[in-house]
């Protein structure tokens, strides 16, 4: 194995992370973990007008809600030295020039291509400037509180045409006559995306580029500045973007394009990687496609991982698909794991609404003091002193096998173990003959020898037999007591789980 392997995930701390851009994030995790590689995070924050560092610090907490781990940490803010000193570099070895050119100026040529209907590309005209003309320009820019810009002269580069072997697409070829000599620094002293990104990508060593396609045609430009700075060049991968199932692209106004949207949906950040790493790539082991797809670990994921067979087309997101992915999860995860998780990982009251009074669940079992503070009320902090640690175990072992995300399992938690009011029921005559047979029998523990499945069961049927009532109706009835819902996963655990003194509360008429 390689261990020199860099990589490294390059966000714009310009609005939030993205479903797509996690996963690309992912994708570089992978790669690293597989090849015993190192993974860089690098803030890309050369724009200041429109970089925040709130959005910065949004990127990593989601990072780390993911628990994406990184080696090493950069911002692009921090290392304008860096960037002088290689463009001193190409100064020296005349591969750039002054550009004196206006906002207008570029503008205007602009447009007429639009109106030409061509594409546009700089016209050269600073190159040829003498020395006076430059004084001239010069005196006016800086009139204005600008210098000139800096441009990579690709005249003097003299190659026709740039040729790569993508990871993911294979051999691309780009005519550079199309390039233009594009801006290296801007008239108002910002170092530009391309040069920055890859002087970056040469000084810490980057091997490997794994990012979105829509950043190939970025790739020529970084590789010409490669070839004029006289190094070596990572390889790339430009793996695809998301797809909807409408086959458009997923946009940042998507409603699940926000990361927010799948803490607040209950999804386990280890699932929406699983899906995110499967969607729109193949795992082969042993020569055959991985077939269930569902990973145990980060360390499983990394093994069977392999960029090269990333699908070029687009990757289509399907929330169902995700779903089912989350639903597997929960049902592998270790129960102790999935109460940490949840703790950890969700803000509850997303799902439990107890600032609202009227709610006539949990928040009826609250006092008041506790609903003002309702931001840091710990719905599971709640169920175990009601319940016990043992107890909330089980229940929870028996939710996340029921239930397809933490949402769910909150709700359901919320709605039939910890609601303290009670719901109607169907037929009075049944709830009084289930209350007065399953007070007669003994034991309040989820246990076998307590108040068990068996028993309930034979209290059942012993009210059916004697009172010419319907199996169906009294266990419909039991179900309406105790959950105030017509369906849902067996009702004889659930009245096991709550154990008698609860059950019996909730047949009380
Ligand atoms: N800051 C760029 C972005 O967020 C990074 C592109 C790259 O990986 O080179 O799109």
């Amino acid at each position: 194995m390689n261990n020199n392997i860099r990589v490294r995930f390059a966000p714009s701390p310009t609005g939030h992370l993205h479903i797509g851009g996690l996963r690309t994030a992912l994708f570089n995790y992978l790669f690293a973990k597989k090849n015993n590689g190192k993974l860089i995070l690098r803030i890309d924050d050369t724009d200041i007008t429109r970089s925040k560092k709130e959005y910065e610090d949004l990127i990593i907490s989601d990072i780390k809600w993911f628990d994406i781990k990184y080696d090493e940490f950069y911002r692009q803010s921090e290392r304008k030295d860096i960037y002088e000193k290689y463009l001193k570099i190409l100064e020296e070895k005349g591969y750039v020039y002054e550009c004196f050119c206006t906002e207008e100026e570029l503008l205007r040529s602009k447009e007429l291509s639009i109106n030409l209907k061509k594409p546009y590309i700089y016209n050269g005209r600073c190159l040829h400037l003498n020395g006076a003309e430059k004084e001239n320009l010069r005196k006016k820019l800086a009139d204005a509180g600008l210098v000139p810009s800096i441009r990579l002269n690709m005249l003097k580069l003299g190659c026709e045409q740039v040729e790569f072997e993508d990871m993911v697409h294979g051999k691309v070829v780009f005519n550079v006559k199309l390039l233009g000599d594009f801006v290296l620094k801007t008239s108002d002293n910002r170092f530009t995306y391309n040069f920055a990104s890859i002087v970056d990508d040469i000084d810490l060593g980057i091997t490997h580029i794994i990012r979105g396609e829509d950043h190939i045609s970025n790739t020529p430009r970084q590789i010409l500045l490669c070839r004029a700075l006289g190094t070596g060049c990572p390889m790339f991968a430009h793996i695809s973007l998301l797809y909807g199932k409408d086959g458009k692209l997923m946009s940042k106004r998507d409603f699940n394009a926000n990361l927010e949207h799948y803490k607040k949906e209950g999804y386990l950040p280890q699932a929406v990687l699983n899906y995110l790493a499967i969607t729109g790539n193949t795992f082969i082991v042993n020569d055959e496609r991985f077939s269930d797809e569902i990973f145990t670990s980060f360390d499983e994921m990394a093994h069977y991982f392999d960029i090269k067979r990333t699908k070029s087309s687009g990757a289509i997101f399907s929330e169902e698909k995700l779903k089912f992915v989350n639903e597997k999860w929960l049902q592998q995860l270790n129960t102790d794991d999935l109460i940490y998780a949840i703790k950890e990982k969700f803000i509850l009251t997303d799902y439990i609404n107890v600032s609202d009074i009227n709610s006539i669940n949990i928040s009826s079992s609250i006092n008041n003091t506790d609903i003002e503070s309702a931001e840091i009320f710990d719905v599971i902090d709640y169920a175990e002193k009601e319940y016990g640690k043992e107890r909330l175990r089980c229940i929870i072992d028996f939710l996340k096998n029921e239930y397809k995300t933490v949402k769910e399992i909150i709700l359901e938690l919320d709605n039939v173990f910890l609601y303290k009011g009670k719901y109607n029921y169907f037929d009075k005559d049944i709830t009084e003959l289930l209350f007065e047979n399953l007070k007669e029998t003994t034991g309040n523990k989820p246990e076998a020898s307590g108040f068990n499945e068996i028993l309930i069961k034979n209290a059942i049927q012993k009210i059916s037999k004697e009172n010419k009532k319907n199996i169906k109706d009294i266990y419909e009835n039991l179900r309406m007591a105790l959950t105030g819902k017509t369906n849902g996963p067996s009702i004889l655990k659930i009245a096991v789980l709550l154990g008698k003194e609860r059950v019996i509360s909730k047949l009380t008429i």
